[in-house]
């Protein structure tokens, strides 16, 4: 396999695929580094005085299947300092979240797939490209539900079942208030060029 497909595959520009570390019957693990050199000091904004000191190792990442196999993005931890600020900062992927073992993309999409309901729904989501995926959920999520979203889904990853979504669905059972911003969405998708649809006159709609 020809690296620039799986980068393709992966959907992630911000990574250049290294090397790939092992094929199983239903995993790969994928070693990648960032495409950039630098990246911008928390505290000044600059890259000016940025160095990279090292790695605090490798960090691995679950990512969106390819070929049918559950995939690990391996990435590095990069350890940056801004000489001019004498902060220490961890390169910050944008695929990923601090310390998060699932990428942006799969969480998304999880979420979305055991959240669906509907089987036209589903079929949208299995048609899209995941770039597609995240910026649904992007558009559809309000900084104020994604923050329960984030909430909802952390609980949930902690039981989180490779196999399937039970937990998830039980979960959302248990949220009235989850199952909201879940149709509120699912209104936000078959009204999607209405713009009257506010995050608050859904959020009371708890049944
Ligand atoms: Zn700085």
């Amino acid at each position: 396999m020809q690296t620039q497909y799986i980068n393709e595959l992966l959907d992630i520009p911000e990574l250049e695929i290294h090397q790939l570390l092992s094929i199983h019957d239903d995993e790969v693990h994928i070693e990648a580094v960032p495409l950039d050199d630098k990246q911008i000091c928390p505290c000044c904004a600059s890259d000016q005085a940025v160095i990279r000191k090292g790695s605090n190792g490798m960090r691995t990442v679950r990512h969106l299947s390819v070929f049918e196999k559950k995939t690990y993005l391996h990435v590095p931890a990069i350890r940056m300092f801004c000489s001019r600020c004498e902060a220490g900062f961890v390169w910050a992927y944008h695929f990923v979240g601090p310390k998060q073992r699932y990428s942006r993309l799969f969480r998304s999409h999880t979420v979305e797939q055991a959240l669906g309901s509907t089987a036209a729904h589903s079929a949208r989501i299995q048609k899209a490209p995941a770039s597609t995926i995240q910026h649904i959920h992007n558009e559809a999520v309000p900084p104020l539900c994604d923050a329960l979203y984030e909430q909802v889904w952390e609980e949930a990853s902690e039981s989180f079942n490779e196999e399937n979504a039970k937990k998830l669905d039980t979960l959302l059972n248990y949220s009235p208030l989850l199952r909201s911003v879940w149709e509120w969405k699912e209104a936000l998708h078959n009204h999607v060029h209405e713009n009257d649809l506010r995050c608050e006159s859904h959020s009371g709609n708890t049944r």
